[in-house]
C-alpha cells in the first residue's frame, strides 16, 4: 500500500514512553503494524523518541510531560509550539496523504483550521470528553477532518460536534495479545489487582474496602500523581498534597493500606507488571468514571486474568459477562463477583484477546478508517 501518514504523537513523552504513557503506548503499538502493512510513517514527536519510523519531525529535544502540571494556557502553548512544527511540515511538502493526530483538542483545532488544501486528518479521542465539551466547541474542518473514538460508549457520550465528525471507534490493543493463546499458563494466586493511576475515577478506595470485606489480598499498582514509588511520595512531604490524586490517596486509600491485606506497590513495569497481572485471581475495575478505552482491561485478558468491574464506560464492550469477566451496575455486588471470578476460565480471556485486541487487528481497522477519511475528504 502506498500511503504516507504523519503520525502526530505530541510533545509530552518520547515514543515508546519510558514508563507510564497512554497515547505514546498506542502509537508505539500501532506504528510497527502499519509499517508491516506498507504504510510510510512520518512521526511527529520529540527528538528522544526511538520508535523505528521512516522519518521523524520534532520541535522539542525531549518530552515535556512536566509542563502538564502548569496552568492550562501554558499547556496549550507547549502543544501549539509542537504543532507549529507539524503545520510547517504540512505546508512545505506534498507527500503526506493523511495526518493521524493524537494531540488532545489543540491538535484537532489546528488540523481543522488548516484550510482545504491541507491533507485529510483523523484525530483519535483518548479521554472521556462528556465533561469537557468546551474543548471541542467549534470544530469545523469541513469534510477534511474526522475523529474516531476508542470505544462506542466514549463516542456516544462525546459532544455533538465530535459525533458529527466521527468515523467510528477502534479498540485499544496490546502486544501481550500476540500469541497469548500459546503463552505458558501462570499459576494463579489468590490475590486481586487494580492496575492503573490511583485516582477517584479508578476507584481504588472502593477496591480496598472490597478486599477487606471478602478477605482476599489486594495489590494496588500504579502511580499516585507524579509519584511512582512509595518512598518518593513519602519523601515529598506535605507539598505533594497539592496534587488532587495525592490527596485522594491519603484521604481515601492510604487508611486501608496495611501492607498486608492491601498493598500499594507503586508503578510496576515490564515482566514484573505482567507477572503480577497474570498471577491475579481477578483484575478489579471498581470504576466511578466512564472508562473510555481501558488498556489495562485488554492487558488483563491477554494474560488470562478475568475482569471484575462496575459496568461503566467501555467495560461492557470489552468484557463478556460470565465468560471473560463479571460486571455489575451495583457496587454492592462486587464482593460476590470477586468470589465467583475464580470459576472463570483464563483460556477464554486469552482467546478473546487474541481475537479482538492484537496490534494487527487495531492496525487493520485504522487502515480502513484512513481510507474512509480520504474518501470523505475527496467528496466533491
Ligand atoms: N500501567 C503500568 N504500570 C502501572 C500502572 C499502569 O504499566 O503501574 C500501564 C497499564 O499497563 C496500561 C496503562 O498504564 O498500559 C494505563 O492505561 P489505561 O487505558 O488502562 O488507563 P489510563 O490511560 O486512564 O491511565
Amino acid at each position: 500500500m502506498s500511503l504516507t501518514v504523519l503520525m502526530n504523537a505530541g510533545p509530552w513523552l518520547s515514543v515508546p514512553p519510558p514508563g507510564y504513557g497512554g497515547i505514546e503506548n498506542v502509537v508505539a503499538t500501532l506504528v510497527p503494524e502499519l509499517r508491516r502493512l506498507g504504510v510510510r510513517i512520518v512521526l511527529a514527536s520529540v527528538e528522544t523518541s526511538t520508535l523505528p519510523v521512516d522519518e521523524k519531525i520534532s520541535v522539542f529535544p525531549d518530552g515535556q510531560f512536566h509542563a502538564l502540571q502548569r496552568p492550562y494556557n501554558q499547556v496549550c502553548g507547549v502543544a501549539q509550539a509542537h504543532l507549529s512544527g507539524v503545520v510547517r511540515a504540512l505546508h512545505t511538502r506534498d507527500d503526506i496523504d493523511l495526518v493521524h493526530d493524537h494531540v488532545e483538542a489543540v491538535g484537532l483545532a489546528t488540523m481543522a483550521a488548516m484550510g482545504p488544501d491541507a491533507p485529510p486528518a483523523l484525530h483519535t479521542l483518548h479521554w472521556d470528553l462528556a465533561k469537557h465539551p468546551e474543548l471541542y466547541g467549534n470544530l469545523d474542518g469541513g469534510d477534511r477532518v474526522r475523529v474516531n473514538g476508542v470505544s462506542a460508549s466514549q463516542l456516544a457520550r462525546a459532544p455533538q460536534a465530535l459525533r458529527d465528525h466521527s468515523v467510528g471507534h477502534v479498540y485499544l490493543s496490546t502486544p501481550l495479545a500476540v500469541d497469548a493463546d500459546r503463552r505458558p499458563q501462570a499459576d494463579k494466586g489468590d490475590y486481586l489487582i487494580i492496575l492503573g493511576r490511583i485516582n477517584p475515577g479508578k476507584g481504588q478506595d472502593l477496591g480496598a474496602r472490597l478486599a477487606q470485606q471478602v478477605g482476599f489480598p489486594l495489590v494496588l499498582a500504579g502511580p499516585v500523581g507524579p509519584y511512582h514509588r512509595p518512598e518518593d511520595l513519602a519523601a515529598a512531604g506535605d507539598e505533594a498534597r497539592q496534587n488532587p490524586d495525592v490527596r485522594f490517596f491519603y484521604d481515601h486509600v492510604a487508611p486501608h493500606v496495611d501492607g498486608d491485606l492491601v498493598r500499594w506497590v507503586g508503578t510496576v513495569a515490564g515482566q514484573e507488571r505482567d507477572d503480577l497481572l497474570a498471577g491475579a485471581r481477578a483484575s478489579l475495575f471498581p470504576l466511578r468514571w466512564e472508562e473510555p478505552g481501558g488498556t489495562a482491561v485488554v492487558e488483563s485478558l491477554a494474560l488470562g486474568t478475568p475482569v471484575v468491574s462496575t459496568a461503566r464506560g467501555c467495560l461492557p464492550e470489552l468484557i463478556e459477562h460470565g465468560r471473560t469477566g463479571l460486571l455489575t451496575t451495583d457496587e454492592e455486588e462486587l464482593g460476590e463477583l470477586v468470589l465467583a471470578a475464580g470459576l472463570l476460565d483464563p483460556d477464554e480471556c486469552r482467546r478473546e484477546a487474541v481475537a479482538r485486541f492484537t496490534p494487527a487487528v487495531m492496525a487493520q481497522r485504522y487502515v480502513e478508517l484512513y481510507e474512509r477519511v480520504r474518501q470523505l475528504a475527496a467528496r466533491p
